[in-house]
């Protein structure tokens, strides 16, 4: 995730990566606002897992389930909208700089940051405590073009974790850059521990290659001493690149979940116990201490004790920001294998909404909304057009369309289209229907039987679980 120039204490750039299909939202029915999510993930990258919580205003009203051609390309998750993660939380949307492997690349605002500060550091401290003599110009271009080559290596990690996903069949949703480095948003955790494991691996593997392969380039334009006289520019700038990459790579080990490394951890115990619960809990306590250790190292560091691994000022400050990020993100692994926990002991069937009302399509949203939100606002209702689900429409749906408009739209055109829902089965894990209804934006699914829809299962009813449990609350 950073780097370690002993001779700044700027540690680099957090390189992550998160699988984060996090349950986004389960406050919503505090009015359809979502409080936060639960991490689904990993942070090689602290980052997604902590994106999505803090993030994420997927609020469930409004647009999201407008019955739109475009409603599963939704919002970028790109809103984050503050709450614990002060940095990433700077409400600034991510910007689209176009995509690899159909995967598109976002920057976040907060990433402007990190470029920033990296190309003056190296620019004004590194470089010129390196090579003698050079103009500022010179400075500053081999600043940037270790800046953007170092940036681009990132992409690179999170591309792996992306390739392997998607290898096993995991969706990618995007990949942003952002101040504490990159994150891969992938839709779903790895099934099997050796998935897992690739998943994880790949991140930091990739960072390894592309260190040999700069230090290799190094090495083929003439192997010159970085310290002496006749080091030149690029020299210098493949170095930086080839061990910063190293670094990262190394870092990224650390066996500290959410990192890289915590989840190669988590893996590996997953495969010895069987147990994706114990191994998730045993893995995050770990990533816990660790991120106190870079707190109290950090903090030891700003009062001036040698840590050897930061410089009191900004080298501490960011030990301590690091320490912070990934102890939350630690933290929301450990809540979020218990609400898995919680939830596997139930199944579609036991929470379902058993014979909805159902309503003619060509019903005005007046008829259904009027009185109806105020006496129960968690309506829903099944649409059936000659006999068959048309599709579903909820509080949600209503809620979203202007009193003014009532009167004129139909349910047809208010609902959420069937062809936008997935039948889920009786006897399907409410864990996986929850993350399915995360992932598309969704707040019911028709419970399906035979080619029967049995029944509705909605989103507030798995968060009641959730809720009763103690496991969250502000419902
Ligand atoms: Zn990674």
């Amino acid at each position: 995730m950073r780097d370690t120039d002993t001779n700044t204490g700027w540690r680099g750039a957090w390189l992550g990566q998160s699988r984060g299909a996090v349950f986004r939202g389960y406050g919503f029915a505090r009015r359809g606002r979502i409080g936060g999510g639960l991490p689904r993930g990993v942070i090689l990258g602290a980052a997604e897992p902590m994106l999505r919580d803090y993030g994420f205003a997927s609020e469930p009203t409004a647009d999201s389930q407008q019955p739109t051609a475009n409603s599963q390309q939704m919002v970028p998750y790109g809103v984050w909208v503050g709450g614990g993660c002060t940095l990433g939380g700077m409400g600034f949307r991510n910007i689209r700089v176009g995509s690899l492997l159909g995967i598109p690349i976002l920057i976040n605002p907060s990433w402007f940051i990190l470029l920033g500060l990296s190309t003056w550091l190296l620019a004004t401290r590194i470089f010129p405590e390196m090579l003698e003599d050079a103009s500022t110009l010179t400075y500053v271009l081999m600043a940037l073009t270790s800046v953007i080559l170092f940036f681009w290596s990132i992409v690179l990690h999170e591309l792996a974790h992306s390739v392997v996903a998607r290898w096993y069949r995991i969706p990618v949703k995007s990949i942003t850059l952002f101040v504490l480095g990159g994150v891969a948003h992938i839709t779903q955790e790895a099934k099997k521990p050796l998935a897992e494991l690739f998943m994880a691996a790949a991140g930091p593997f990739s960072s390894l290659l592309i260190g040999i392969a700069f230090i290799a380039a190094w090495y083929v334009l003439g192997g010159r001493d970085p310290g002496g006289a006749d080091a030149r520019a690029l020299d210098l700038v493949l170095l930086w690149l080839g061990l910063t990459n190293g670094m990262l790579a190394v870092f990224n080990m650390i066996p500290a979940y959410p990192m890289d490394g915590g989840r190669v951890f988590r893996s590996l115990i997953w495969l010895v116990t069987g147990n994706h619960s114990v191994s998730t809990q045993i893995a995050a306590w770990t990533g816990r201490g660790f991120a106190w250790l870079l707190i109290a190292l950090g903090i030891l560091a700003a009062l001036d004790v040698d840590v050897y691994v930061a410089e009191p000022g900004f080298g501490a400050l960011w030990l301590v920001f690091l320490g912070f990020f990934l102890e939350n993100a630690a933290r929301q692994g450990l809540m979020q294998s218990r609400y898995v926990r919680a939830l596997d002991q139930y199944r579609a069937g036991e929470l379902m909404l058993t014979n909805p009302p159902t309503v003619d399509p060509e019903m005005s949203v007046a008829s259904l909304a009027r009185g109806v939100l105020e006496i129960n606002p968690r309506v829903c209702y099944a649409v059936e057009a000659e006999g068959r689900l048309a599709g579903i429409v909820s509080a949600y749906q209503l809620r979203a369309v202007p009193e003014a408009l009532w009167d004129r739209m139909t349910a047809r055109e208010a609902m959420v289209p069937s062809s936008q829902l997935q039948a889920v089965a009786p006897d399907r894990l409410v864990s996986e229907i929850l993350l399915e209804m995360e992932n598309r934006d969704l707040t019911h699914l028709p419970v399906v039987r035979e080619g029967h829809v049995v029944g509705i299962i909605g989103r507030d009813r798995i968060l009641g679980v959730l809720k009763q449990a103690g496991l969250i609350r502000g419902m």
